[in-house]
């Protein structure tokens, strides 16, 4: 026996952008429900970097105290040469940074960071939270949108965003496209400080850069775990098969980098690995009264640490599109796709160049590129206002 249920708004996924979303879409004084396809609400056990263009956002939807309560506020973003273990170049993260931008620059647990918005969403009378729900389809129909879940329970609702990540059943309405792997893979996981001994500044957020391959480390919880990423690009990538990236490359690839590196390449967690993808950016993410949101709007590599950034930028644009347009949903989705898609698919091709510019192998590209940045300083800011300067509430 199938049901089909009337709601006034729904959101498809309930990772850090629908959830986001569903306290965004309340301030314009709409109730949501968000369907999420697993049986709990939850996040992975790594870190995640947000700049000021996310913690702004944050502070709006009421949840940036909470969060504070548990993330660490590094001094400093420094780029290290993983071979030679020298420091290619830092950015100042300390006052100056605070009083351009506005809002502070923190590291920590994804699950901190879920955690504060689920909470912040449980408090909410006006968000209904739905677990077990596979959404299959979204279509207009006249005045309403019909989603379709796998178990076949049917949703009539008056507008519906997307915000069901890179593997989004929502963007087949837009585009045929598919993920677009990079041939880069990452292990990551934070470990607690007790387990470990870090041979970095906890205080600084560190990537150690090299051909190929690059290691973020950083502090979270209030520096009771040590959050590491390592990635590097297989040259045994296969498409469709599950064997290349295996943590016997990892070690390959970083088995001859600087002492401190293999060091900390001996605490990794190798039991799961992260093929990294991105798409193409696409023109036109909204057909009526269904549009698309965060990484099912606009995946990308990870390398400017902007993914969930920009799922919260896409938040303070579609909310206050909601509010200027008030009963004319369909009009405040355009308008929201019109501003966001511009700006996401420049961040999306930054972060591939950025990636190329990181992982170079060519000796006078490294020599160049290592010029550059010995040669800008560390409260230099011109290079990041483009990217964190940007507010929409
Ligand atoms: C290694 C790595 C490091 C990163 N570091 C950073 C960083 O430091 N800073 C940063 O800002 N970003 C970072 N990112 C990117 C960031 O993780 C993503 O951009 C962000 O999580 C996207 O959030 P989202 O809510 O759009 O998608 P997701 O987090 O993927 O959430 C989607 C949700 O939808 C649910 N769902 C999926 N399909 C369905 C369906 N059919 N029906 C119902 N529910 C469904 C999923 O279960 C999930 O809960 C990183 C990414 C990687 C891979």
């Amino acid at each position: 026996m199938t049901k089909e249920i009337n709601v006034p708004f729904l959101i498809v996924g309930g990772g850090i952008g629908g959830l986001a979303t569903a306290l965004g879409v309340t301030q314009t004084g709409r109730s949501v429900h968000v369907l999420e396809q697993a049986p709990e609400f939850g996040e992975i056990g790594a870190g995640i970097q947000l700049a000021p263009n996310a913690t702004a956002v944050l502070d709006k939807l009421g949840v940036l105290d909470a969060i504070s309560e548990y993330a660490v506020f590094p001094k400093r973003l420094v780029l290290m040469d993983a071979f030679t273990g020298k420091e290619l170049s830092a950015l100042s993260l300390g006052e100056a940074f605070l009083e351009r931008y506005g809002y502070p620059y923190i590291v920590l647990h994804r699950s901190d960071l879920h955690k504060a918005l689920l909470d912040a969403c449980r408090a909410n009378d006006q968000i209904t939270l739905v677990n077990n729900q596979v959404v299959q389809s979204a279509e207009n129909v006249g005045e309403k949108v019909r989603v379709t879940c796998s178990d076949g329970t049917t949703y009539l609702s008056g507008a519906v965003i997307g915000a069901d990540g890179l593997w989004s059943n929502t963007r087949k309405l837009f585009s045929p496209d598919k993920p677009v792997c990079s041939q880069y893979v990452a292990y990551r996981g934070a470990i607690p400080m007790s387990e470990i001994t870090p041979s970095a500044d906890l205080d600084d957020v560190i990537m150690w850069i090299g051909p190929n391959l690059h290691l973020v480390q950083y502090p979270v919880r209030r520096k009771e775990l040590y959050n590491q990423v390592v990635v590097f690009k297989s040259f045994r990538y296969k498409e469709d098969s599950d064997d290349w990236g295996t943590p016997e490359e990892l070690d390959e690839h970083f088995g001859t980098c600087c002492e401190p590196v293999r060091h900390a390449v001996t605490f990794i967690q190798r039991q799961r690995r992260w093929p990294m993808y991105d798409r193409e950016p696409i023109g036109n993410w909204t057909a009526g009264r269904i549009t698309l949101l965060g990484d099912a709007a606009h995946p990308m590599l990870q390398y400017l640490a902007q993914g969930g950034c920009q799922a919260l930028e896409d938040v303070a644009c579609l909310t206050e599109s909601l509010r200027k347009y008030g009963n004319d949903t369909e009009k405040a989705f355009l308008a929201y796709q019109e501003e966001r898609i511009p700006r996401t698919a420049e961040v999306q091709r930054s972060a591939r160049l950025w990636g190329e510019f990181l992982h170079t192998g060519d000796a006078m590209a490294i020599l160049l590129r290592n010029r550059i940045l010995a040669g800008r300083s560390a409260d230099d800011f011109s290079v990041s206002d483009w990217l964190y300067g940007r507010r929409y509430m």
